[in-house]
């Protein structure tokens, strides 16, 4: 019993990478630091192992024989049961628009190659890291929105509204603190663990796609020039 319920407490990493140097390097880091990693080296494997696994996270190289990693994130994405998978996705070095690309179908994160395993290994602790969520404070009202901290889920006018753990993150950091605008380096820092100096698109991607499953109520989220991100405070 104990022995299931520490496996059942393991979390999963799928690698779909087909360099099998680079995939076994990062499956030996994922492994020291605690995780159960699997691998698949092609796009259509890689594709039926998150469908049939459901792995926490995933690491896609978007170069892949069999098909590429766009359209591996975009039929995880449109599965319900895969919706929600957390992606990170490796890019070679001048994949520049790739990688915009890549953001917009739906990864969570990005890391160019060559890159250390272990920015890789703080980079899946940073998204697969569960909002605190005190004891007694587990359901959090702003609004139209609600959002249940122990289950990861999202709720819209009472609706459930399939958000990524990142997207979901992110709008609840943003709505705890509504009123004050927050600036985008903070935001990077707080939701994938580490600062966006580079301006690496990620933030703005997710924003325009958190924006887009609010639908109308997207409008709550402003843009604030030269700063960041802000949600208004809700009418009462
Ligand atoms: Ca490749």
């Amino acid at each position: 019993m104990t022995e299931e319920l520490h496996h059942g407490q393991m979390q999963r990493v799928l690698i779909v990478e087909d360099e099998v140097d680079i995939a076994d390097l990062i499956k030996f880091n994922l492994q020291r630091a605690g995780y159960e990693v699997s691998q698949a080296h092609d796009g259509i494997a890689g594709a039926e192992m998150a469908i049939r696994e459901r792995p926490d996270l995933m690491i896609l190289d978007l170069m892949l024989p069999g098909r590429d990693g766009y359209s591996v994130i975009r039929e995880i994405r449109r599965d319900a049961r895969t919706s929600r998978i957390p992606v990170i996705m490796l890019t070679a070095r001048a994949q520049t628009e790739n990688r915009i690309q890549g953001l917009e179908a739906g990864a969570d994160d990005y890391l160019t190659k060559p890159f250390s395993p272990k920015e890789l290994v703080l980079r899946v602790n940073a998204i697969l890291k569960r909002t605190d969520a005190p004891p007694g404070a587990v359901e959090y009202e702003f609004g139209p929105f609600r959002f249940d901290k122990n289950a990861v889920k999202f709720y819209l006018d009472n609706e459930p509204l399939d958000l990524t753990a990142t997207e979901f993150k992110l709008l609840l950091y943003l709505c705890e603190r509504s009123g004050k605008p927050q600036d985008r380096n903070e935001l990077h820092r707080v939701v994938w663990g580490y600062s966006d100096e580079v301006h690496s698109r990620t933030l703005d991607t997710h924003m325009k796609r958190l924006r887009q499953k609010l639908g109308a109520h997207g409008a709550l989220i402003e843009t604030v020039r030269g700063v960041g991100y802000l949600v208004a405070a809700p009418l009462s």
